[in-house]
């Protein structure tokens, strides 16, 4: 346990960046951006469309469901037993800073492959319906890929904190929060450069008609785009998709290349306005200041719990439960923030295209093409969704219409 004279410091420190963190978050969300009416699958989803995405999630939620239950269970388990010191121990690795690398990895090889069995059948489910293309070799290389880049992020992070506490037991809060907090900002500026490219071939979007108007729409919304890249998504899925990823230098706008292959251009064009609207509202750059924020407050926190024992390298496996226990807590907060980001992004997409009709198009032929939820239950929509569900979507662009160009029609006659 830290002395008494050495906690009143990391409890001030700690006090200050959990009210930053929430002020942060407090000012940079878009709480609220217009009243929506209630919103009503029904209206533009057929009953043959709704019954399909039920189907899909009756047969998909069982396996996804149990998967993510283990892959948080397991690490808990080992962490807070005997076990990860044993594990640990039973590795024989040294020195110290190998053997905690080794040991995090061995964790998450364990957690990995007690999910193999549900994965690889909610990977059947999403073949069977035509989303999934992904050839099984490519679906084990990527598991490899991310259990390795998960397994290096956390190590490093460990290491790092256990250095730190072996030369200052009563101090390594201040510069390992420092340290932490400095890597989620390299990490997120760099992650289009380092990350993206070992999962998919990013090339530029040829010159034509399209490219000149998504670089004239840029323009128009005061957002300078260099460059528009295309992912070789099709490899893996059918989905639809485009994200804004990085910052400064590295700030790039992908659109999946399933995207361009046969979505109606006034589609896509709504597609880049919704990612135009993260470039510009800076939404990378505000979710790194909190990832930084809340990167700090944690290591604080670590420091309140564990104290000079996060010098004992045999603590690896708590510090590994720890971080689990973290980010599975802070999923409902980011996705609450995420879901008030992307509905800004949409609201601007409305505002650039002037094109509610073609908004509430894409949203249906969106939601039908990624088999997306259309009402998921309340605890799922808490814990995983960082978008508003389509009917939601398509509900602000009705909203915006009434306001702005004239009521949308539902998409269903009845
Ligand atoms: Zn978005």
């Amino acid at each position: 346990m830290p002395r008494p004279s050495s906690r009143w410091a990391p409890r001030a420190a700690g006090g200050l960046l959990a009210l930053a963190l929430v002020f942060t978050i407090a000012v940079t969300t878009p709480w609220h951006l217009i009243d929506l009416p209630k919103p009503d699958a029904t209206l533009d989803f057929s009953t043959a469309e709704i019954a399909r995405q039920n189907a899909f999630r009756h047969e998909m939620l069982p396996w996804s469901t149990t998967s993510w239950v283990i892959s948080v269970v397991v690490p808990l388990v080992i962490g807070f037993s005997p076990l990860g010191r044993r594990l640990y121990d039973a590795l024989r690795v040294r020195p110290w800073f190998l053997a905690v690398p080794v040991t995090v990895a061995g964790i998450a090889l364990i957690t990995n492959l007690l999910t193999v069995p549900t994965d690889v059948l909610a990977e059947r489910v999403s073949l069977k319906y035509g989303l999934s293309v992904e050839n099984w070799r490519l679906w084990v290389w990527d598991r490899g890929v991310n259990w390795a880049l998960t397994s290096l992020g956390v190590a490093v992070i460990a290491v790092v904190l256990m250095a730190l506490a072996k030369r200052r037991p009563q101090g390594w809060w201040l510069p390992g929060a420092l340290v932490a907090a400095l890597l989620v900002l390299g990490v997120s500026f760099a992650y289009p450069v380092l990350v993206e490219p070992r999962f998919n071939n990013f090339t530029s979007m040829p010159a034509g008609a399209l490219r000149s108007d998504f670089l004239k729409l840029a323009d128009a919304d005061g957002v300078p785009v260099q460059d528009v890249l295309v992912a070789d998504a099709s490899k893996r899925t059918t989905a639809l998709n485009a994200y804004v990823s990085g910052f400064g230098s590295t700030r790039r706008l992908v659109v999946y290349d399933t995207l361009l292959k046969d979505t109606p251009p006034a589609q896509i064009r709504l597609v880049v306005a919704h990612e135009l609207g993260h470039a510009a509202e800076d939404d990378v750059l505000h979710g790194t200041l909190i990832g930084v924020l809340g990167t700090a407050f944690g290591v604080t926190l670590l420091y309140l719990l564990l104290g000079a024992r996060m010098a004992d390298p045999r603590k690896v496996g708590v510090f590994v439960a720890l971080v689990v226990v973290a980010t599975t807590l802070a999923s409902p907060v980011q996705n609450l923030v995420s879901r008030k980001i992307e509905a800004r992004a949409d609201y601007h997409s409305l505002r650039l295209t002037n094109d509610p009709r073609d908004f509430v198009a894409m949203q249906h032929d969106l939601a039908v093409r990624n088999i997306s939820g259309l009402d998921p239950s309340r605890w799922r929509y808490w814990m995983f969704a960082s978008h508003p569900t389509p009917p939601e979507r398509i509900a602000m662009g009705r909203a915006w219409a009434a306001q702005n160009s004239g009521p949308v029609p539902p998409l269903v006659r009845r």
